[in-house]
């Protein structure tokens, strides 16, 4: 403490008992430095330190903060810097540069190792930053909710998921992501949950619509989950938008129902249909027709054209067939250029000659394949139930001999099963429905 002035009133033992370095200098050169200082800086004793310029523990990348003058350092709150020790380990540390108000040349550093600090603060970080990378590069779209429905956080997922720009998720409220119609039911969901009712909802998996910023909407799948944070409620929703797994899950269910050439019901879809009707004619009575069409002379088109003009005239013959039936009724295709035809809610066995008639009516125009004529005619089989069947495969299987009966009575007509002579049509002629 020799030379110290008089005016600079210090305690040094006062100074020992304080866990910080604490070190007077004059014109830079340590005069004083106390033992937690020492320790500090890795030296054996406070004389080391006599008289050195403080930057000599000053890691050389900031020595240029002494060049700029210890009173400009005065001014500043905190200085973090990294200093050396004596072994050459160096550490973060802090200093905070005071001037005693007496004393123009003498300047009171004190300093503290902030490595732990800067160390969790770096591992903080670290860890915040891996956790925001793993949050962008999910495809899930993750937001969380806090207890007001309010949107607190959205990954770029979820960002990208409903049309928003970054950042312009935050604020908003979860239902502007639902459509009009979800919102009454996801409000009334939300309430109940928070006041106690409907716990099982969280954790699992449910499907809905999303709403995108342009108004379209698509389907999503919410998982929902709760974090207590303190004393509020936040939830995590993951989403998933799943347009392409439900558009996948309907081409296999069009697939499994649907013939792909005309998209005509097949067979399987056929017999769904067919029973449930013969379950709703047994419930209200009535009678069920079934009618079997097989073309004629379709065979040639494909031979003369190809099979591409066979293909066409398919397609043609199904949008025709549509055209003959109500749309309560069914038209499926269930071979090649054989086509049944359910009619329900028919009052008189009458009226299925009606619609058989109907049909080969709308034959009769030849359809036009790149400029050539293609005509088809049909040999159509009717069966009814009850009359002519208990079940599905009794009605079905006689209209199907039906049809050939017509076959074998020259095409282009049609024919009951109960009826001994098939009704063959001649271009034009008119049939008796009576
Ligand atoms: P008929 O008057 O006796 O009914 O004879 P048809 O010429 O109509 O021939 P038929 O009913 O005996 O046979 C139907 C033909 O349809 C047999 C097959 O080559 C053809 N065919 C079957 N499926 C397809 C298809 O998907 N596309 C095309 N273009 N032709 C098909
Ligand atoms: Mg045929």
């Amino acid at each position: 403490m020799a030379g110290l002035s008089a005016s600079v009133v210090l305690d040094r033992e006062l100074l020992e008992l304080v866990s910080s370095l604490v070190c007077l200098l004059r014109d830079g050169k340590v005069v004083f430095l106390n033992n937690a200082g020492v320790r500090m800086l890795g030296l054996s004793s406070a004389e080391e330190a006599q008289d050195e310029p403080f930057e000599s523990f000053v890691v050389e990348d900031y020595r240029f903060l002494m060049e700029a003058g210890w009173e400009l350092l005065a001014e500043e709150e905190f200085l973090p810097l990294k200093l050396s020790r004596a072994d050459g380990q160096v550490f973060e540390a802090e200093l905070r540069v005071r001037q005693p108000p007496s004393s123009s040349d003498i300047f009171l550093v004190e300093g503290r190792d902030i490595s732990k600090f800067v160390k969790s603060a770096e591992a903080l970080r670290e860890r915040e930053e891996r956790l925001q990378g793993v949050l962008a590069s999910v495809a899930e779209g993750i937001v969380t909710i806090n207890d007001s429905g309010r949107i607190e956080s959205a990954n770029p997922a979820a960002e990208r998921m409903f049309g928003f720009s970054r950042g312009k998720l935050v604020g908003r409220e979860m239902v502007e992501l639902l459509p009009e119609s979800a919102r009454e039911r996801h409000n009334r969901f939300f309430d109940a949950y928070m006041s106690g009712l409907f716990p099982t909802l969280m954790g699992r998996q449910v499907e809905g619509l999303g709403l995108r910023q342009d108004g379209s909407s698509f389907p999503m799948e919410i998982s929902v989950s709760e974090l207590r944070h303190g004393r509020h409620r936040l939830f995590t929703a993951i989403l998933r938008d799943i347009s392409e797994r439900k558009e996948a899950e309907d081409r296999i269910r069009r697939l499994a129902h649907h013939d792909t050439l005309t998209g005509l019901p097949n067979r399987n879809l056929l017999n769904d249909r067919m029973n449930h009707a013969l379950a709703r004619v047994k419930r209200h009575g009535g009678h069920l027709a079934v009618l079997y069409v097989d073309l004629d002379k379709f065979k040639p088109i494909n031979d003369s054209l190809g099979h591409e003009a066979g293909d066409w005239v398919l397609r043609d013959v199904a949008d025709r067939l549509l055209g003959c039936v109500r749309s309560s009724d069914t038209v499926s295709r269930v071979g090649g250029d054989e086509f049944v035809v359910v009619v329900e809610e028919i009052g008189r066995p009458t009226e299925a000659a009606l619609v058989a008639k109907k049909i080969i009516d709308a034959l009769e125009q030849p359809i036009d394949f790149q400029g050539h004529p293609c005509q088809v005619g049909a040999s159509i089989g009717v069966a009814l139930f009850p009359q002519d069947g208990n079940t599905i495969e009794e009605v079905s299987k006689a209209a199907d001999l039906a049809m050939y009966r017509v076959k074998h009575s020259g095409r282009n007509g049609y024919c009951f099963y109960s009826d001994t002579d098939a009704r063959v049509m001649s271009a034009g002629a008119e049939i008796d429905l009576d």
